[in-house]
């Protein structure tokens, strides 16, 4: 068993810290509190990889190892959550079922614009007013075939980079009698007439990550925009929500390493009852159960990236590994403001936005019930 990264996964990992360092998380308070996409910093994410992760490169993208993918992405989220999630949604969500299922053509022609950073974003569009956990039963959005073209028809919501992206994915429904096989992927370029992106949605955190309505009104595109065959949307749906559930699982850990590191500097200069707060057994046992847990997160993280690898099944470990890691993080997050006291509660410091982005992590690409109800299908054996 070999617990180190590769020589080639060090040097990544130390050449995105230092780009995260420079110029994404000193403008994270900023970007909170404008709840302003930092274009500045994903401009130049392009020519270092960080836009087409999983895009093979001749596509444009840095096609990097899973591993690699979950060490962007933890040092991501210790930048900046909101920044964080855009680019994970982009490269998990929106890049990923094109890369897997869509045509050579469809590739050639969307996927390097947004992997190089020549273009804007991607976006994937499942849930609906009707449907977020319960998609085989709840999605409503249409798609009908007629003169060569898909026609569509419905209302998305919470569709993270939506306002910022050249196409958004959209599962819809392509045969209206339901079952698992109605469902399909179609990849729609968001200047398309009849695609209207409704304002941003007002959130508790990940403020300048832009999350919106999307509202299709008899929407055509050419047939070969279908990604794959017409009925697999739904397994190509969970088969991409594997890998995003590692992609915030990994961004939780950074984090959870973020407030961290904020409550050790805090309880080693503040001072109470004459010596540094970091000095009493309580915050010191607050703070080894935040490094521990932090510990344990990151490792299920890197196991089902490593899995994913080397081509081993890893969905209860991705769920394992997301259920896991954002609870975690919720939880260190918090104990990261009660160590600041007043101060933790004020947008001053850190650790409030921090706790803020935190706790979408829990809820969005599958809820912690649905991680758990993914993991107790595995361990009971019922898949
Ligand atoms: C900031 C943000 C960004 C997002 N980005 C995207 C995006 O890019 N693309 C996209 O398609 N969606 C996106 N979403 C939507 C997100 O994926 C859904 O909110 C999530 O899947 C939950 O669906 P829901 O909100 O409809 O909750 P529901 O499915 O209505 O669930 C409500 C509650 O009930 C629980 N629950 C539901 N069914 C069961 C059950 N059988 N047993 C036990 N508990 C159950 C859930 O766990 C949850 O706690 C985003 C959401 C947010 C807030």
């Amino acid at each position: 068993m070999n617990f180190d990264l590769t020589e080639e996964q060090r040097m990544w990992k130390k050449a995105i810290h230092d780009f995260v360092s420079r110029d994404v998380k000193p403008s994270a308070q900023m970007v909170d509190e404008e709840g302003q996409f930092n274009w500045q910093a994903t401009h130049k994410m392009g020519p270092i990889g960080l836009l087409g992760l999983n895009v093979p490169e001749k596509y444009g993208g840095a096609g990097v190892d899973a591993v690699s993918a979950a060490i962007a992405m933890e040092e991501l989220g210790w930048g900046c959550g909101s920044t964080a999630l855009s680019i994970s949604a982009h490269n998990g969500l929106g890049c990923a079922p094109l890369s897997l299922f869509g045509g050579s053509e469809l590739k050639k022609r969307f996927l390097p614009p947004v992997a190089t950073g020549e273009g804007k974003l991607a976006a994937l569009a499942l849930t609906e007013p009707g449907a977020g956990s319960d998609l085989k039963g709840g999605v409503r959005t249409r798609a009908e075939l007629g003169g060569g073209e898909w026609v569509i028809n419905g209302t998305k919501m919470w569709i993270t980079n939506a306002g910022i992206a050249d196409f958004i994915v959209t599962l819809v429904r392509t045969d209206p009698n339901g079952g698992s096989r109605s469902l399909s992927l179609i990849l729609v370029p968001t200047d398309t007439p009849g695609m209207h992106i409704g304002p941003p949605e007002k959130k508790m955190g990940l403020k300048g990550c832009p999350t919106h309505p999307v509202t299709y009104e008899d929407v055509r595109v050419p047939e070969n925009f279908l990604l794959g065959e017409v009925g697999q949307g739904l397994h190509q749906t969970f088969t991409v929500l594997d890998w995003g559930r590692v992609s915030i699982a990994a961004l939780s850990v950074g984090l959870a390493q973020a407030a961290f590191e904020e409550a050790v500097r805090y309880a080693n200069e503040r001072h109470t009852f004459g010596v540094p707060l970091s000095h009493h057994q309580a915050i010191q046992w607050m703070l080894a159960d935040a490094a521990t847990q932090i510990q344990t997160a990151r490792l299920m993280v890197y196991f089902a990236a490593w899995l994913k690898d080397l081509g081993r099944p890893f969905i209860m470990e991705a769920s394992m590994a997301k259920l896991n890691a954002t609870e975690m993080a919720e939880q260190v997050c918090r104990d990261a403001i009660q160590i600041l006291g007043g101060y933790g509660y004020s947008r001053e410091y850190p650790v409030e936005r921090i706790y803020r982005d935190a706790r979408l992590m829990t809820i969005g690409e599958g809820t912690s019930e649905v991680q758990r109800m993914v993991i107790a299908r595995k361990v009971i054996q019922t898949d």
